[in-house]
């Protein structure tokens, strides 16, 4: 993984917080910040996308047929390695 200090943020502190931020059960200085590097960090933005999609996925799925939940486990698994 190509770890970059972006808006004072390193890559890894993004997805070390990243379910936080999305429940945006951060600060507001620290939403601002890893706003900005999510702006400006094609890696980060794009791990946000594939993560979004995969939630919605994994929430439809859940509620279709509990036994794909383990595929999609596998899956972010597979998105956070690609990093
Ligand atoms: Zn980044």
């Amino acid at each position: 993984m190509n770890d970059r200090q972006i808006a004072g943020l390193w890559c890894s502190d993004i997805l070390e917080s990243f379910g936080e931020y999305l429940e945006e059960n951060i600060s507001e200085v620290q939403r601002v910040a890893v706003a900005g590097h999510l702006a400006n960090c094609e890696t980060c933005s794009l791990f946000k996308e594939g993560f979004l999609e995969l939630l919605t996925r994994a929430r439809n799925t859940v509620r279709n047929d509990n036994r794909k939940s383990d595929a999609l486990v596998l899956q972010v698994e597979k998105l956070i390695e690609e990093i």
